[in-house]
């Protein structure tokens, strides 16, 4: 799948950050994205936009992103990379 090799490769800023709930919210591309499953190695990160109903899904293995999943349904929150 070329598109999804190619979000792969988009996924180019990853920053860890910590919420004020004490969660750790990883952003992508200035997306902030939270834990939304996770087995064994394999964690699969959700968009923190519930507001939207966004559909972008990161699924990460250990520290390498796996697959990009949905597109995001709103602009970034701001520049954080
Ligand atoms: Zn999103």
């Amino acid at each position: 799948m070329l598109l999804r090799q190619l979000d792969v490769r988009l996924v180019n800023c990853i920053k860890y950050l910590k919420s004020r709930r004490g969660k750790v919210i990883m952003v992508v591309n200035t997306f902030p994205f939270c834990e939304e499953s996770k087995l064994r190695d394999k964690v699969i990160w959700r968009c923190t936009s519930k507001k939207t109903n966004c559909k972008a899904r990161i699924h990460m293995l250990g520290a390498n992103v796996v697959a990009v999943k949905g597109m995001h349904n709103h602009p970034p929150r701001k520049p954080l990379c």
